[in-house]
């Protein structure tokens, strides 16, 4: 977040030469200078915060789009050290979203904390039937007397070879003294170490009154313990950082923070038009309501609106109103600051309230990282980079013989039909700000942010940065004059 008083005066005074033009600067406009360094790229430190008190090792967040952010991408986002925000688009009503919010917060989580039980006096048809109609995958249950104290287990095989399915689960389970425990408080590596002794993969933890505290697979301890979590973003227990939008009309934001307020670390106030009054009072009735969690609000362009959703108990400013790819809100409304100016105006409206600025939309180009964080941004949102990776929601469909992956604007006609939160993002209209279409298919996750990363690195080292803070506050910019454009990219030979 930008110190005042660290600010190159260079810099302020340049863009308040532009503003007296008028003249509004886009990513493509501006080059940065750069300055005597002594940083070498792989010294550059570029963690920067989203919220207030979200911090990313990675400053690059994922889109709350239909056709970007859902728990496979969030998870992706996570573990490169960024960060996903699940959208509250298409089929995402308020316990889709919570069963979404709840996988990223519990992939990492080797102790689960509620595991199934069942009490002895139930049959095992009465248990089989609760597990199909729930839908569950497994057959491995702990089992209870009425006092609540742990009793036995019962696995897949006694269901498979019981013929009489009328008994009843205490008759048949494996009994509590043949089971391997621990007790409760073990830690992951501690399990780690019973479980690879025992033939069974699982570990019940026992209260001292003998009640269950929790449970850890086999499976699932191996997989995270073999993982390298050292850039993960987590949160203090070591879980995966978790973010999801709600939007600005009726009871929205409440009725999904209610069920997802367990599993959340951050909540976004998804709307195009952030400068409107719903925003500010969508994000005053969380901050009474939910005051432990961050909030996220935009989108806005000017600085007097960031002010006011900074008033309003923001913990972070999400910043763009029309630089999207897959955006038509310029064409549509005429309304719009280009995105280095507007983050720029944003940023220092606010600048020493330890409120950080996120720029979103609009990243093309790997240089755009650098130019958005000069201007003043802490953190990157990206929307259409993303969507063409494996782990955005949709499959690969082949268009002339290339892979692409579907994306559409949120405001587009496809995505306001599909979801009321759509619609919402765009108060209600139902006239089209967006556009529908597909992206060249990339990759990984992983891949993508890498590249974002490094790049941001090797330009901070050219112009002599050795934290985030630093760019912003000392970077100056310099406004192409034409034909630099031209000369700053590939030119006069054959690509291959
Ligand atoms: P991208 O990274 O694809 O350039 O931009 C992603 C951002 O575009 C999103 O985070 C969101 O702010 C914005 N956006 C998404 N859908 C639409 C839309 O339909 N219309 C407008 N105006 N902006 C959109």
């Amino acid at each position: 977040m930008v110190n005042p008083e660290q600010v190159n005066p260079v810099k302020d005074a340049r863009f308040e030469l532009w503003e007296t033009f008028g003249l509004g600067l886009a990513y493509t406009s501006v080059r940065l200078n750069p300055a005597p360094s002594e940083i070498d790229r792989t010294e550059a430190e570029i963690a920067g915060n989203f919220s207030r008190n979200i911090r990313l090792e990675t400053p690059i967040v994922s889109s709350p789009m239909d056709t970007v952010t859902e728990s496979r991408m969030a998870i992706a986002m996570a573990k490169a050290g960024g960060l996903g925000v699940i959208h509250h688009g298409r089929d995402m009503d308020p316990e889709a979203q919570r069963a979404e919010v709840r996988k990223v917060k519990l992939h990492l989580n080797g102790l689960i904390e509620s595991p199934i039980t069942f009490t002895d006096d139930r049959t095992l048809e009465s248990v089989l039937n609760e597990a199909d109609d729930k839908g569950w995958h497994f057959r491995t249950f702990l089992v209870e007397d009425s006092d609540k104290k742990f009793v036995g287990i019962i696995t897949n095989s006694h269901f498979k070879y019981a013929n009489d399915k009328q008994m009843t689960v205490g008759q048949i389970m494996k009994p509590a003294e043949k089971v391997t425990s621990a007790p409760e408080g073990t830690t992951i590596e501690q399990a780690y170490e019973k479980l690879k002794e025992m033939d069974g993969g699982m570990l019940p933890l026992l209260t001292e009154e003998n009640q269950i505290a929790g449970l850890y697979l086999l499976s699932d301890v191996a997989r995270i313990l073999n993982d390298d979590a050292a850039h993960h973003s987590v949160d203090a227990a070591g879980r995966l950082l978790t973010a999801a939008s709600v939007s600005t009309k009726g009871t929205d934001a409440m009725d999904r923070l209610s069920v997802m307020e367990k599993y959340l670390d951050v909540v976004v106030v998804d709307t195009s038009k952030g400068n409107l009054k719903w925003a500010r009072k969508t994000v005053k009735d969380i901050k009474e309501n939910y005051p432990e969690i961050d909030v996220v609000a935009g989108n806005v362009s000017d600085g007097e609106s960031t002010k006011l959703l900074v008033k309003a108990g923001a913990d972070g400013i999400r910043v763009g109103q029309g630089p999207g790819a897959a955006c038509e809100t310029i064409d549509v409304t005429g309304v719009g600051v280009p995105q280095v100016t507007a983050v720029y105006n944003c940023a220092k409206a606010i600048r020493g309230e330890g409120v950080p600025v996120c720029a979103d939309g609009g990243i093309t180009k790997l240089r755009d990282f650098s130019t958005a964080v000069a201007a003043g941004a802490d953190t990157i949102m990206l929307g259409s980079k993303l969507a063409a990776t494996a782990e955005s929601p949709s499959e690969i469909k082949i268009i002339n013989g290339q892979q692409y992956k579907p994306y559409r604007g949120m405001g587009s006609e496809g995505a306001m039909k599909d979801s009321a939160g759509a619609r919402d993002r765009y108060d209600g209209s139902t006239l089209a700000e967006g556009v529908e279409g597909y992206v060249p298919y990339v990759g990984s996750v992983s891949e993508v942010v890498n590249l974002y990363a490094s790049a941001l690195k090797n330009s901070m080292s050219t112009t002599g940065s050795a934290t985030l803070q630093e760019h912003q506050e000392k970077t100056t910019f310099i406004l192409e004059a034409p034909g630099a454009g031209q000369e700053g990219s590939p030119h006069d030979m054959l690509i291959q």
